[in-house]
C-alpha cells in the first residue's frame, strides 16, 4: 500500500485520507461504523473542520482510543486571534486530544503572515509553542492565495481542490509544493459530486506525478468506503477506457462551472441554494435525476427568481464565476426539463 510523506511535517500517511465533512450528515452510530472501518482498513489521516458541525465530536468519540496511531487535521475559519483560540480549544475538546497534528486556516481570503492585522499567523505560532498544534497548514480554493502560501515558506501543508478537472495552473501546485517541501492534501477529487466515476478519479491521482499528494475522500456511505478500500488493494489502472471518461468529462465540464463548494451561500439574502442550483443541469445529467426533480427541488430552483442581483455571491466565489447569470441559465434549462420541452 502506498505511503505518502506529507512534506516537511514528515508525517507518513496512507495514500488515502478520510475527508470527514460528510460525518455531519450521518448518525452517531453510522459515523462510528465508517470511522472504525476506515481505521481498521489502514486509513490513518482524518481531516475535519470546526465548521463541519459535529464531525470533530464524532471523530473524538470513535477514534480517541487509537489517537496515537492516526493523524488529525482540522481547520478554523476564524478571522482573528480571539476566534482562533476559541475554535482551537473547542476542536481539542471535541477531538478528545491535547494536540492537533496539522491545524489549518480554513480558506482565508488572503495569505496570513506573521505580524499582519489578523493576528492569525501569530496565534498559530503561539499554539505551536504551547504544544497545542504540531504543524501549520492552510486550505484554499483560490490559486493566488495557494501559490502565495506555498512560496511564503510559512505553511507546512496546503489543502487544495485537485481532480482531473483541475486546470494546468492548479495541477502545477503539486510540483510547487514539492519544490518547497510543502505537504499537499487534495480535496474534492470528485469535484463536489460532478465526477461520478470514482475509478477514473482514483486512477488519475494515483499517477507518479502525484506521488506526494494525499487525497481525502469525502465518505458518507459504507459502499463508498468499501470502494476506496478496494482501490487501496487493487488500484484501478488508467486504462484507455478511463482516459476516455476523463476526456469526455473535461470536454463536458470545460470553462466556468460551479464546484458546489458553498462559499458564496450563507449571506445570500434570497436564501438560494446556490451550491446545488448553480450546477443543477450538470447534477441532473451526471447523477440519478429523480432526486433533483422533486417538488422541494423545483421550489428551490424557482427561488432563483427572488435573486436581488446584489452580487454578493459573485464576489465570494473563489473561481470567479458570474454566479447570478449561471443560476438564471440553470433555471431556464431546468424549467424546460420539467416541462418536458427538452431531454436530459
Ligand atoms: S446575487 Fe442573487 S444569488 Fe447572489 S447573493 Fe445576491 S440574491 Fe443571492
Ligand atoms: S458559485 Fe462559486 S462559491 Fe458558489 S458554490 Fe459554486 S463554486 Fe462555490
Amino acid at each position: 500500500m502506498d505511503k505518502i510523506i506529507l512534506g516537511k511535517t514528515g508525517i507518513v500517511s496512507d495514500k488515502n485520507g478520510f475527508g470527514a465533512l460528510p460525518m455531519q450528515r450521518v448518525s452517531e452510530a453510522q459515523a462510528g461504523v465508517l470511522l472504525t472501518k476506515a481505521y481498521d482498513s489502514g486509513i490513518t489521516l482524518f481531516d475535519t473542520a470546526r465548521m463541519y458541525s459535529d464531525s470533530e465530536k464524532k471523530i473524538g468519540v470513535h477514534l480517541s482510543g487509537v489517537r496515537k496511531n492516526i493523524t488529525l487535521t482540522t481547520k478554523t475559519m476564524a478571522h482573528g486571534a480571539d476566534g482562533f483560540w476559541r475554535d482551537l480549544h473547542t476542536s481539542l475538546t471535541m477531538l478528545k486530544t491535547d494536540c492537533i497534528d496539522v491545524y489549518q486556516l480554513h480558506n482565508p481570503p488572503f495569505c496570513p503572515k506573521p505580524g499582519d492585522e489578523s493576528g492569525l499567523y501569530d496565534a498559530l505560532l503561539e499554539a505551536k509553542r504551547e504544544g497545542k498544534i504540531r504543524f501549520i497548514g492552510i486550505t484554499n480554493h483560490s490559486i493566488f492565495v495557494a501559490e502565495e502560501a506555498v512560496q511564503s515558506g510559512l505553511y507546512d501543508t496546503l489543502q487544495f481542490p485537485l481532480s482531473y478537472l483541475s486546470t494546468e495552473r492548479e495541477t502545477a501546485l503539486v510540483q510547487l509544493c514539492k519544490a518547497h517541501n510543502v505537504g499537499f492534501i487534495a480535496m474534492k477529487a470528485l469535484c463536489g459530486g460532478l465526477i461520478t466515476n470514482a475509478a477514473a478519479a482514483y486512477a488519475y491521482l494515483n499517477q507518479p506525478d502525484f506521488d506526494t499528494v494525499v487525497p481525502i475522500w469525502g465518505i458518507q456511505h459504507e459502499s463508498e468506503l468499501d470502494e476506496f478500500i478496494a482501490y487501496r488493494h487493487n488500484p484501478p489502472a488508467l486504462t484507455a477506457d478511463l482516459q476516455k471518461v476523463i476526456a469526455r468529462d473535461r470536454a463536458e465540464l470545460a470553462g466556468n462551472f460551479c464546484r458546489g463548494c458553498g462559499y458564496c451561500m450563507p449571506t445570500c439574502p434570497a436564501e438560494i441554494q446556490i451550491n446545488n442550483c448553480a450546477r443543477m443541469i450538470q447534477l441532473i445529467r451526471r447523477s440519478p435525476s429523480a432526486q433533483w426533480l422533486t417538488s422541494e427541488m423545483q421550489s428551490a430552483m424557482r427561488n432563483i427568481e427572488n435573486c436581488t442581483e446584489c452580487g454578493t455571491c459573485r464576489t465570494k466565489c473563489p473561481y470567479g464565476i458570474d454566479t447570478p447569470t449561471l443560476l438564471k441559465e440553470n433555471l431556464a434549462d431546468y424549467e424546460a426539463i420539467v416541462a418536458g420541452k427538452t431531454t436530459i
